[in-house]
């Protein structure tokens, strides 16, 4: 049956995760579509910082280098991250002294950005096609491969493969179809995200910072060399989106440093848009021959930021190892996951089992971590009193008092990933997937570093 499937695997959805997923496995040779239902790559803003797992994974994908040259400066290296109050005092940060010896740099590159970065990656192997203005309809699965329904422009048609990703983000039709549910909640205030440009460093700001504040909690943090600024906050439950939208200058007074009032000439917006954040994820990441990975698998809030902790994670809190707890951070580590195990499964004679490993072990870590220290780190930065929180809460407190404890946060943050290598046979693991696996990458271990 294989030979004539129409490739041996269909992802769904070109988000960054579709599209990691599809230049992972087009890199080991293996025959893969991804179709996506718009005309191009979605370019709304969304991310922008990658947690140290998944710089990982964009290192050993051979992405993060251009990433970093897409979107940072050699200001933008400088290892440093703040916890400050409305008025930039600085209530906890990780500096320069706290990165872990030959770790990696971060990667500060706008979500769109990346996204065509990869799909650049994968125009370059001959095994991996995109197909646009390709809307997945229907799955039906038989024993030994899926068949998808999808809309085209020329109308309905099917394509057979071994295996199907589903990798179409927050709404997902794959999971619907599946009936995977999506456990969880959301939350009734709005996260607004704007794309602004604004002289925050003129003004004491520096690359990254959140801002701890009953009201108005929120990110800053530079997104590219040409001074853009991604300013992500929280907005009142009970507005409408036009009045949330209306009320963008106000907020920009509260939470911008520098003279006020604010003029609004003194700063060029770009985009804003409001979105809901959610808590959830499917009951199973894969039913028979389909997968899913990414946003359409979990969500979690963009506030999860970096190596903070969860007070809602007691285990993770115990011995200070604090891992990450980010969206797209999660969804390339499954990407980078999902990816090795096809390839394990397609290439190194694996047993199909394998893929079931990354179902539990992907959702697993989204019910251990992502999902418990990003809705405890969005807490954090709503519930904490700022002007006490440096000497009085806890995880500044310790910030603070321990450089030990500071440089565990960071490790913990490697918890996020899990190397699916290792479940390949030895004898089989020979140069081919060496292109897909530079640096040597442990499961579940600090080698590596980098940070928002
Ligand atoms: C404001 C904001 C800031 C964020 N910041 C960060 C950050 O800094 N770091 C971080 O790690 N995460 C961040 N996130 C989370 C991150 O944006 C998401 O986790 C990420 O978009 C998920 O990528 P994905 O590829 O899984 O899905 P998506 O990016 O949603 O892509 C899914 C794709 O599937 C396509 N599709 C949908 N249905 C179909 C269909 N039926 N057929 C074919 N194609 C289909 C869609 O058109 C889309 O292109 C942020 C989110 C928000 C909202």
């Amino acid at each position: 049956m294989a030979d004539s499937l129409d490739c041996e695997v269909l992802v769904v959805g070109a988000g960054p995760v579709g599209l990691l997923t599809t230049l992972l496995v087009a890199k080991a040779g293996i025959d893969v579509t991804l179709i996506e239902a718009l005309p191009d790559i979605d370019d709304s803003p969304r991310a922008m910082a990658y947690g140290a797992p998944a710089v990982v994974e964009l290192e050993r994908a051979g992405i993060a280098e251009d990433a970093r040259k897409n979107g940072m400066e050699p200001s933008d290296y400088d290892f440093r991250l703040r916890w400050i109050t409305i008025d930039n005092k600085t209530i906890s940060e990780f500096k320069p002294e706290d990165r872990i010896p030959g770790s990696f740099d971060a990667v500060i590159c706008g979500q769109f950005q990346l996204a065509k970065i990869i799909q650049g990656h994968l125009s370059q192997h001959s095994s991996g096609k995109i197909l646009f203005n390709h809307s997945l309809q229907d799955i039906t699965e038989s024993e030994d491969f899926v068949t998808a329904t999808v809309q085209t422009p020329e109308g309905s048609k099917k394509i057979t493969a071994r295996y199907l990703v589903g990798a179409d983000g927050g709404k997902s039709t794959v999971r619907k179809i599946l009936d995977l549910g999506y456990d969880g909640f959301t939350l009734p205030q709005w996260l607004v995200a704007c794309n602004v440009r604004y002289p925050f460093r003129e003004h004491g700001f520096q690359r990254g910072q959140f801002i701890v504040h009953p009201q108005h909690f929120c990110m800053v943090g530079k997104i590219d060399p040409t001074g853009l600024y991604r300013v992500s906050y929280n907005e009142q439950e009970n507005l409408t989106k036009e009045e949330v939208l209306a009320n963008v200058h106000s907020k920009f007074e509260a939470i911008f440093p520098g003279p006020k009032p604010l003029s609004k000439d003194a700063y060029q917006i770009e985009v804003v848009s409001p979105y809901r954040i959610h808590q959830r994820s499917a009951r199973a990441y894969r039913k028979q021959h389909s997968f899913l990975a990414g946003d359409a698998a979990h969500a979690c809030s963009p506030f999860g930021g970096e190596s903070l902790f969860s007070s809602s994670a007691p285990s993770v809190i115990a011995d200070n190892r604090i891992p990450t707890g980010m969206g797209l951070t999660g969804g390339i580590c499954d990407a980078g996951g999902l990816a090795d195990c096809l390839i394990g499964v397609l290439r190194k004679g694996c047993d199909d089992s394998l893929l079931d490993k990354y179902a539990e072990i992907r959702r697993q870590k989204y019910q251990e971590i992502t999902n418990p220290v990003s809705y405890g780190n969005t807490c954090a930065l709503r519930d904490t009193n700022p002007e006490t929180a440096a000497t009085e809460a806890e995880p500044f407190r310790t910030m603070n008092t321990s450089p030990e404890a500071r440089k565990k946060m960071l490790e913990g943050a490697y918890l996020l990933g899990h190397d699916f290598r290792q479940y390949w046979p030895q004898s089989k693991s020979t140069g081919e997937e060496d292109t897909h696996a530079t640096p040597p990458l442990k499961a579940g271990t600090a080698g590596t570093n980098a940070m928002l």
